[in-house]
């Protein structure tokens, strides 16, 4: 029996998260957060006291590396490093620099490959990224480019901040949008691009709610 896959790509703060979220549990599928992988892996390095840009000295971390994903009871993606759950820490936004500098080193990509394969085997899953569709499941049933202009998704990612408190401006956190994105399309390894058969939504002139139906309406008609 083979299962469906759906693969939801993008640029930082494009509401992947949130829509996938939503339209997984809509379908019944299992959402695949991949951000939140990389997420664990940089706030392990950090841990660990390793420069984050050096392969070098990313390497012979990943041995000891204990990583696990568990989806829980009230059905949101829990991160564990060991046993420590790691859920709420990977999202401070020092966290997401961190993820962006471990992302580009293909031994951890390579490390991370099969961990994110082997979760579309057994179920049908929603699964979001920067590489799902062109690298991780390159034969998805489904693959969807999402995305939406930068001023957009930083003033998105400003007002989710603030509503928690942090003390951000919009400015740095557009400059921190601009600049994730430019690492996530440049480096070497899996690059950010849209899949060739990937259809693009482009959200930045909709609601939640309209986006959120937009890409159900891009899978219904897929699978
Ligand atoms: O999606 P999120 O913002 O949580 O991802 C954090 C970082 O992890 C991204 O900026 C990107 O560098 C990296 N990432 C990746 N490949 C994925 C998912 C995330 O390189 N499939």
């Amino acid at each position: 029996m083979s299962f469906i896959s759906v693969a939801i790509d993008g640029p930082a703060g494009a509401g992947k998260s949130t829509i996938a979220r939503r339209v997984a549990g809509e379908l019944g599928y299992l959402y695949v957060d991949t951000g939140a992988i990389y997420r664990t892996v940089g706030l392990y390095a950090k841990r660990m006291g390793a420069d984050v840009y050096s392969e070098e000295a990313i390497i012979p971390l990943l041995d000891q590396l204990q990583i696990t994903m568990k989806v829980e009871a009230d059905g949101v993606q829990h991160m564990y490093l060991g046993t420590e759950d790691v859920t709420g820490k990977i999202r401070e936004p020092e966290v997401s620099m961190l993820a962006s500098a471990v992302s580009a080193h293909g031994a951890v990509r390579s490390f991370l490959l099969d961990m994110q394969r082997d979760l579309a085997k057994s179920q049908n899953v929603l699964m979001d990224g920067r590489d799902i569709g062109t690298v991780v499941l390159p034969d998805a049933t489904v693959k969807i480019f999402l995305t939406a202009k930068p001023e957009v998704r930083a003033l998105r990612r400003w007002k989710e901040l603030r509503e928690k408190g942090a003390p951000d401006t919009f400015e740095q956190v557009l400059e921190d949008v601009i600049s994730r994105d430019y690492n996530d399309s440049h480096r070497a390894v899996a690059p950010l691009r849209q899949a060739d058969d990937a259809v693009l939504a482009d959200t930045s002139e909709l609601t939640l709610e309209e986006s959120i139906q937009l890409i159900l309406d891009i899978i219904k008609e897929k699978i």
